[in-house]
């Protein structure tokens, strides 16, 4: 499909393609939507194959946001800028210059923050040009463990919904990656006396679990067909897919991992299997919000608070799915549309 025609489609506000030949910087700033607010969204740094693939990646991820935002409800519409180059043969300093110069001229129609490929330390230096950022290494450091209690309140909200109690003592949870996420997922779990089950293809950081919080640790490839409460994807994307859903053996997903779902007929397949599934842009919403700080200035305090908003938007999302007899992905969009 045609750019034109595609933004069109599916409603972006604008598309920016920035390059800096002197620096090397060559890149795209899309903007989903503004209307709840600045467009936030994180920049990814990967050396994708064509620019077909780095626009369809920016379109897609811009408007991911908006749906993230207006369902935590936050403040901000969503963008997502992605820059093209190989990390091991650039500068950052200068590439990161460039990226701020580039965000400055937007006059805070858009923040950016981290995504994959790029880091804290790279948003000093865009810092360094513009005030519209995020994701700086202090004062506020790691979104993660905020991700991680946002994710404890979706599995909270979802033993609820399938179980009539949010009390997760008892109940057995399989973490899949145990990283960032995962491992203060695991923690938190942990402290409220649930049964643990974890993979992570680092060894290191699924014995760490297994030490401190007494997890079995299973094969990578079988966490996901394990006999437990709760399935928590912590690792990668698309691991819900037309092979794997039909071997769960859990009654409730609720995660941290960006894209779950292979493809929209994956929420059907779990729907049709009676799995509780807690949409990933709700659940993983903890890290966007504790941008709250950083972005709005409020309170620790204030930001936890909507971290923990998130058991209560969980369980509107499973309410308007049995209402209007549609799944629990659908019901999120429709959420998130309605909110804008
Ligand atoms: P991370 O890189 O720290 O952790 C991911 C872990 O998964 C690593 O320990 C890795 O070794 C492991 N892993 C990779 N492949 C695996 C496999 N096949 N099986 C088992 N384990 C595997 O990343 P993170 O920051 O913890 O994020 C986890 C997921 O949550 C990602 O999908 C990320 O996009 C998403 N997410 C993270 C945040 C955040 O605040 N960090 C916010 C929203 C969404």
């Amino acid at each position: 499909m045609d750019l034109i025609e595609r933004i069109g489609r599916d409603g972006h506000e604008s598309v920016v393609f920035v390059s800096e030949p002197a620096s090397g910087y060559r890149g795209i700033i899309a903007i989903h939507s503004t209307r709840r607010g600045p467009a936030l969204g994180g920049t990814r740094l990967w050396n994708y194959d064509n620019g077909d693939q780095a626009i369809n990646d920016a379109l897609r991820l811009a408007e991911g946001m908006t749906y993230k935002a207006a369902a935590a409800g936050m403040p901000w519409g969503g963008g997502k800028s992605v820059i093209i180059a190989d990390p091991t043969k650039i500068d950052r300093k200068k590439i990161f210059h460039a990226h701020g110069r580039a965000v400055e001229k937007l006059r805070g129609q858009y923040i950016t923050s981290v995504d994959i490929g790029t880091g804290p330390d790279d948003m000093v230096w865009v810092k360094e040009e513009t005030t519209h950022v995020g994701g700086l290494p202090a004062p506020f450091g790691s979104p993660s463990p905020a991700t991680a209690r946002g994710v404890q309140r979706a599995i909270e909200a979802a033993l609820l919904e399938v179980c009539g109690t949010a009390d997760a003592s008892g109940r057995t949870v399989a973490i899949q990656g145990v990283g960032n996420v995962g491992y203060g997922l695991a923690r938190g779990l942990h402290d409220v006396g649930a049964t643990l089950v974890v993979s992570d293809v680092d060894t290191a950081r699924a014995k760490r679990v297994a030490e401190e919080f007494g997890a079995r640790v299973v094969p990578v490839d079988r966490i996901h067909a394990e006999k437990v409460d709760v399935f928590a994807p912590c690792a990668f994307g698309a691991g819900l897919n037309e092979t794997t859903i039909p071997q769960l053996r859990c009654g409730i997903i609720a995660g941290a991992a960006n894209n779950q779902l292979a493809t929209a007929a994956d929420a059907k397949r779990l729907a049709d299997r009676g799995i509780a599934y807690a949409p990933d842009f709700i659940a993983n919403a903890g890290g966007l919000i504790y941008l709250g700080q950083e972005v709005l200035g409020w309170t620790a305090e204030q930001t936890m608070a909507k971290v923990d908003g998130i058991f209560e938007t969980v369980r509107q999302v499973f309410q308007r799915g049995a209402k209007q007899n549609v799944t629990t992905a659908d019901a999120a969009v429709s959420l998130a549309k309605e909110r804008l």
